[in-house]
């Protein structure tokens, strides 16, 4: 796609993002009736994801040449990763520390529904777990990404040790992935009218304007201190693809338009075609496309962790509950094992943030004080997400 063309869907792009906040503001509940139109955009995008991620791991392998180039940019990516989930987190600690949102927090009567509480029994076995399925048809059919990834790594090795027969399959996959960029493409020009009709009928459903400004008064403070946190963190990636990456601003123009899709779906896993599209078009290298974004997508989480560590300390705050330096100390580690552990879709840190509690005995019932206001939170964090896998590719791409 041509860089005037990019930027001008991009200006349409945020254009439907803005109506959709005005019409669900000021329609309510009758914007739900346009949810369709975000739905079909968000199923197009779904669609792609399992066989992309597949062709593009395995191609991307393929194209390393070499195995140890694997094992450099693997490790790479996961010290990028790890480090950048820990300073989210630790922004995360020190914001809410320092705002207090929590005190004086009138707790909720609501439930907290069932499949939330039932991640209480999760620790770090069952992550290591989720690496692998024992059915990846299964696996597909619920778009959990992290064991097909795996799954197409091992594959892509095994490939690589049997010599010419391994090369009709890497062209095959090859081949997959240059079409399904292709549809991305494709699919990308909807953007603007499906993320129009999915904010307009996430914020209908809220009931409106009106009924969404007085359930993020009820939480006072809290709102005000994750937006900070995430906001902080997103300047500290920045300056990372400064100094470290080497890029200028035009790489945040080029990956905007993923990044206000992220924020329309609230999922890194169904924004993933489009961020690669948009590292593509950044002049990422193609190896660092295909193998940092898809595994960005599943464990890189720093606005979830960011979020996870904010929220926990705000249920201690308005239980009354003093967290010590130890037990803080804690919280920043479940919470870099929650994000890691929670799939790139909908809400799903606030169901891993209930590993969190568990690890410092915090009341769950508290995640009752975050559920009107979490759908909000969750676009917020994550594009961060995203902008933290988008900076990793650029950053992956400088160091190998
Ligand atoms: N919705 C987020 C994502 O897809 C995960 C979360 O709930 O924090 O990245």
């Amino acid at each position: 796609m041509s860089h005037s063309h990019a930027m001008a869907l991009l200006a349409f792009i945020i254009a439907g993002a803005v109506a959709g906040v005005f019409y669900g503001w000021y329609a309510g509940e009758a914007a739900m009736s346009i949810g369709w139109l975000g739905s079909l955009f968000l199923n197009a995008l779904k669609m792609t994801i399992i066989p992309l991620v597949i062709a593009s791991v395995i191609s991307g392998i393929g194209s390393l040449g070499d195995i140890r180039q694997l094992g450099k940019m693997g490790g790479y990516t996961l010290v990028y990763y790890l480090s950048t989930t820990a300073i989210a987190v630790f922004i995360g600690l020190l914001v809410v520390n320092w705002i207090q949102p929590g005190i004086g927090i009138q707790l909720s009567q609501t439930e907290v529904p069932e499949h939330i509480l039932s991640k209480q029994d999760t620790g770090i076995s069952d992550i290591v777990l989720s690496l692998i399925s024992p059915n990846l048809v299964t696996a597909a059919s619920q778009t959990e990404l992290l064991p097909l990834i795996v799954f197409a790594i091992i594959f892509a090795m095994a490939l690589t040790t049997i010599g010419d027969k391994s090369k009709p399959v890497f062209a095959v996959f090859d081949g997959i992935n240059e079409a399904m960029m292709k549809l991305v493409i494709w699919i990308m020009h909807f953007a603007p009218i499906g993320i129009f009709a999915l904010i307009a009928a996430r914020l209908g459903s809220a009931g409106g304007g009106e009924q969404f400004m007085a359930e993020i008064t009820a939480v006072g403070l809290h709102v005000v201190t994750v937006l900070t946190g995430l906001l902080i963190h997103a300047i500290v990636l920045l300056l990372i693809l400064f100094f470290i990456a080497n890029r200028g601003i035009d790489y945040l123009l080029g990956m905007a338009r993923a990044l206000v899709t992220s924020f329309g779906t609230a999922s890194s896993s169904a924004t993933l075609p489009l961020t690669m599209e948009c590292a593509r078009e950044n002049q990422v290298n193609p190896k660092a496309v295909k193998f940092v974004l898809p595994l960005g997508a599943t464990i890189n989480m720093d606005g979830t962790a960011l979020y996870e560590a904010a929220a926990v300390l705000f249920i201690a705050q308005a239980y009354g509950i003093e967290l010590s330096l130890m037990q803080q100390g804690i919280v920043f580690i479940t919470a870099t094992l929650a994000a890691i552990g929670a799939a790139g879709i909908p809400e799903a840190g606030l169901v891993t943030m209930v590993i969190v509690l568990t690890a410092v005995g915090l009341p769950l019932e508290g995640i009752a004080l975050l559920l009107a206001v979490d759908w909000f939170l969750d676009r917020f964090r994550t594009t961060v997400n995203v902008w933290g896998d988008s900076v990793g590719a650029a950053v992956i791409d400088r160091l190998t």
